[in-house]
């Protein structure tokens, strides 16, 4: 017979070790001892072995690891259970494999310790048949009866599987062998303390009975011969102590590991890559068949029928939504990581795992998350992965949409809920880790009243999404990857921001975000509303030669507030005038010479724009809050010329002469300082105001009580305001913020 690879006596396989339906753990299968020392695997059973005083009953061992401080009591608790209830079928399939396996490494191997498991026990006769309509030979200890149920099953699963992944590779079994007699692929369903019959490691009289038992494992795959290249086929060992829906799960989703053997199945396919495609394989082959894939849900989610697990600390590692900050595929979430391939094939259809399989086997280094990025663009994908795992009602196209009996109620485990009075800034942590997300919810109080998101530069890996709460109602989620800034007026309906999840992700394959890469989130207690009201004015100019009087309509004002990015004096509330509309009608004499008339003036609006007094027309308003010492007041500044209009001036004669008479104010209003009221606890700007622009005592009063000008500018005041005679500007104003929507003129 030809020597195949599998003889030359190195590696003979990396098995798939399932430490149970639920909690598959990886173990480098192979004959020399050291590549058992490099198995990736948390404990290490065989020093339980080894050791010469090893106590003789469970108990003892439990008690011993209890003592050593291996195992909390909690932990303990388990083992403990299995053997007291003699049935290692008790919730085998809930546990943590980092911490458990050890323990349960224990308790099968006391569970072994009876005469019956003797290695020298006669060989095990193996009753066999081929499942009809398939290239699966099924193997149990028993009767042709007792394989009826697993032929059903093995049949059912062969018939949909090929619609999520290629059928294996037949395998190279001879009439000769008692254990694999034709090309099929061999299902062997063994008790929890069956012999590996076909593992050569395993056909000694002294064999290892952590490598050659399944124990608490549901079952597990092993690559077999014929290898072309560093392809193989495969054979699996199903535990039949575990419950039908399990078995019937395990089979597909071992199935689908002897189906990767044929995929180059070499150490460049990394664990989770092999366990979180076959989990996905199992999950679409149960939907397909009607039956409820509660293995799959498992990994998201421990059922509340696990009372051992559920209640333990460690427990939510292993669940894949408690899981979502951490980097895809590791270990603490391999299994879980079906999920991200239930995302693919609801996006690119069923054949998006075979697809990305085959790329994996085409591309020389290319390991799974390698291949998946040459097939789907990550950068695209992996960030609308995170935002579906948020998993709540304002998600369209949830995992639900598709799948009826989808775990409800899942939600990102590792959420940050910022529930605070405002004002404050809060910059996000940054560093989220490589294939993760963080999670944030915002919940804003009623204190606060204007909301900023705020977004420096960050690297091409990193993605922001958010999804909004406005009112009562959650938006779709929206991508802000591109955004360096949003705000968010409470005031206005449709603003009231009040909630936001955040959702930074990270579809970088090994490298964490850097800390620079800020989000900035903050809550303002000054509103950003509109403001509201009107004004008016007279300018009363009086001197030896004139008495005229200006007065101007009474002139509806909306002030605008400026973008946040363009408040720029920290504790002030800028705002700039919408478009208005001014007249002016003017009434007196000049000399013998009458002025009538009236004049328009459109004031432009110039938004988020600096002041600038050399334009004719312009409005300004400014807003101290009360938080800033000795704010609580409001300037206002809105100037009303039009330099083309003119009033009529009409002097006497035969007939009398008409000209033009300019106007010579400038301002409907020009409040430098002006207290806030308080109507109830709702703000009004308003103020009624003298000025007569030739009197430095006048201007004073424009200003805040107390102020004390320093000596130059006095001095330079009393130069320009010595003006003869009166120009009495009469202000009156009156204006409220708005509290809904309202953004025409006037
Ligand atoms: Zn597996």
């Amino acid at each position: 017979m030809a020597i195949s690879p599998w003889s030359r006596g190195t590696i003979v396989i990396i098995a798939l070790v399932a430490v149970s339906a639920a909690t598959y753990v990886a173990i480098a299968l192979a004959a020399p001892a050291s590549d058992v020392t490099t198995a990736p695997r948390a404990d290490s059973p065989q020093q339980v072995d080894d050791k010469p005083d090893m106590p003789a009953t469970s108990e003892e061992l439990i008690a011993a690891a209890l003592k050593a401080g291996e195992n909390t009591y909690e932990e303990s608790l388990l083992p403990r259970a299995f053997i007291n209830y003699g049935d290692l079928r008790v919730e085998p399939h809930f546990r943590n494999p980092i911490e458990m396996s050890s323990a349960i490494g224990r308790a099968r191997r006391v569970a072994m310790a009876s005469p019956v498991q003797a290695s020298s026990a006669s060989q095990p006769h193996w009753e066999n048949r081929l499942v009809p309509g398939t290239n699966v030979r099924i193997w149990i200890i028993g009767t042709q009866r007792d394989l009826d149920r697993y032929e059903l099953m093995v049949k059912n699963v062969w018939g949909v599987f090929k619609n999520f992944f290629p059928y294996p590779m037949p395998d190279d079994g001879t009439k000769d062998s008692d254990i694999n007699v034709d090309d099929a692929i061999d299902f062997y369903f063994v008790r929890f303390d069956t012999i590996d019959p076909r593992l050569p490691a395993c056909q000694g009289n002294s064999v290892d009975l952590e490598l050659c038992t399944l124990g608490a494992d549901a079952g597990v795959t092993h690559e077999a011969p014929p290898a072309l290249g560093n392809t193989s086929s495969g054979f699996a060992l199903i535990n039949i102590d575990y419950p039908p829906n399990v078995i019937y799960d395990t089979i597909a989703h071992e199935l689908a590991h002897v189906a990767q053997c044929q995929y180059a199945l070499d150490e460049m396919k990394p664990m989770w890559f092999k366990e979180s495609t076959a989990t996905w394989v199992a999950y679409k082959v149960m939907k397909q068949l009607g039956e409820v894939p509660s293995v799959a849900y498992e990994w998201l989610k421990h059922s509340g029928s696990s009372p051992i697990f559920a209640r333990r600390p460690a427990a939510p590692l292993t669940e894949f939504f408690e899981t979502l900050h951490l980097t895809l595929g590791m270990p603490w979430n391999q299994y879980g990581s079906w999920l991200f391939f239930y995302y693919l094939s609801m996006e690119k259809g069923d054949g998006i795992v075979r697809s990305i399989w085959q790329k994996a086997a085409q591309t020389p280094g290319a390991d799974g998350i390698k291949a998946i990025k040459e097939v789907i663009p990550l950068d695209y994908h992996f960030p609308r992965f995170t935002v579906r795992n948020w998993n709540q009602d304002s998600v369209p196209n949830q995992y639900k949409t598709q799948d009826d009996t989808f775990t409800p109620g899942l939600k990102p485990g590792s959420t940050r809920t910022i529930d605070e009075s405002g004002p404050y800034i809060k910059e996000l942590h940054g560093g989220t880790l490589a294939l993760a997300a963080d999670y944030y919810l915002f919940k804003f109080q009623a204190a606060t009243r204007k909301v900023t998101f705020n977004k420096l530069p960050t690297e091409s890996n990193a993605h922001v999404w958010a999804i909004k709460k406005i009112g009562t109602e959650w938006k779709e989620p929206e991508d802000w990857t591109g955004e360096e800034y949003k705000d968010f007026c409470r005031d206005w309906q449709d603003e009231d921001l009040t909630n936001l999840v955040i959702i930074v992700s990270n579809s970088d394959l090994t490298a964490p975000l850097q800390r620079e890469s800020k989000v900035r989130i903050i809550a303002d207690a000054v509103g950003c509303q509109y403001v509201k009201g009107w004004a008016k004015a007279t300018l009363h100019v009086k001197d030896d030669i004139q008495d005229v009087r200006y007065t101007s309509s009474r002139v509806n004002l909306i002030f605008r507030p400026r973008d946040p990015a363009y408040q720029d004096m920290e504790g002030n509330t800028q705002y700039d005038l919408m478009p208005a509309l001014v007249t002016w009608t003017a009434a007196g004499t000049v000399h013998d010479c009458t002025i009538s008339g009236q004049i328009l003036v459109t004031i432009p609006s110039f938004l988020n724009q600096p002041v600038d007094p050399s334009r004719p027309a312009y409005g300004y308003f400014n807003v101290v809050g009360m938080f800033t010492g000795g704010g609580d007041y409001h300037s206002i500044e809105v100037s009303a010329v039009n330099p083309e209009a003119a009033f009529t001036k009409t002097c006497p004669g035969d007939p009398p002469t008409v000209t033009k008479h300019f106007f010579p104010g400038t301002y409907l209003l020009n409040i430098p300082w002006q207290a806030n009221s308080y109507d109830g606890d709702k703000i009004v700007y308003k103020g009624n105001k003298q000025y007569d622009q030739g009197k430095l005592h006048d201007f004073m009063k424009l200003l805040p009580p107390g102020t004390q000008l320093p000596q130059i500018a006095l001095d330079a005041l009393s130069r320009t305001l010595s003006a003869t005679g009166s120009s009495l500007y009469t202000w009156e104003w009156e204006l409220r913020p708005l509290t809904s929507p309202q953004t025409g003129g006037p």
